[in-house]
């Protein structure tokens, strides 16, 4: 089945940018996913097609119409069960296991948005998830949803060459990924952990999980400290 994507935004040229590499760009064609872009202009009102307005209340920046915003989204929304997700600022913050949630469904409704955003009330009015790809301002949404179908594409059955990577990784198991090593054994002076080259493969995983322990310790303590209460 093909995980698809459908995205609303004011610069459908963005799409499928960097995702056209790689492992998703060969996943697209395969079409173990695909996209559809929606162009808001197209709804946009008058001869300018505009679709964004001063804001009530005053202050910089424009704010993109709700009426707008409501004719692309009843002509475009999926007639399936995607859920609806607007990249905002001030959405859930993503993490490994909400991607895991999307990747495992059928796809997603992506809203991009810009300027100050969109007004409020169609955030009332649909079934909108709002997500936020980390606690920083970008200019639109769209670098965010390019993120955020990225990291559920490499996901999805048959995208990457091997799934114990993708269990291994940081954050699938609320902890750092431990460091990784490759050949030459000595470069530079410094030289790789005599444990990696013994062969015995109980004692490496033991290495791994007590260095994926230790790294998120010292870096991400909200991290581990989250990890420590669900074993509790
Ligand atoms: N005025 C908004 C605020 O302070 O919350 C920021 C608007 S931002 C300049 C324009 C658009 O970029 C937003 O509507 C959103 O779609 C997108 N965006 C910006 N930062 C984002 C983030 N951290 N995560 C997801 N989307 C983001």
């Amino acid at each position: 089945m093909t995980w698809q994507v459908d995205i609303l935004t004011l610069f459908p040229e963005m799409f499928p940018g960097f995702l056209e590499f790689s492992l998703s760009g060969k996943a697209l064609n395969r079409g173990e996913w695909s996209f559809c872009t929606h162009a808001l202009r197209n709804f946009g009102l008058g001869n300018h097609k505009a679709v964004d307005d001063t804001p009530f209340g005053g202050g910089a920046g424009m704010v993109i119409r709700p009426d707008v915003l409501s004719f692309a989204l009843e002509a475009t929304q999926p007639k399936d069960n995607r859920p609806m997700v607007y990249l905002s600022p001030k959405g859930k913050l993503l993490t490994q296991a909400s991607i895991q949630h999307y990747a495992s469904g059928p796809g997603v409704y992506l809203i991009c948005g810009r300027y100050e955003g969109i007004d409020d009330r169609v955030l009332r009015h649909y079934p909108i998830e709002e997500v936020s790809i980390g606690d920083y301002i970008l200019s639109g949404g769209e670098p965010a949803a390019l993120i955020f179908m990225d990291a559920c594409i490499r996901l999805l059955p048959g995208v990457m060459g091997s799934l114990q990577s993708g269990v291994e990784e940081s954050f699938s198991k609320g902890l750092l990924e431990y460091p990784h090593y490759t050949k030459p054994a000595v470069w530079e002076g410094k030289h790789v952990p005599d444990i990696l080259k013994s062969g015995n493969h109980q004692a490496i995983a033991l290495w791994r999980e007590k260095q994926a322990q230790l790294i998120t310790q010292e870096r991400r303590p909200d991290l581990w400290e989250r990890v420590a209460n669900v074993n509790k």
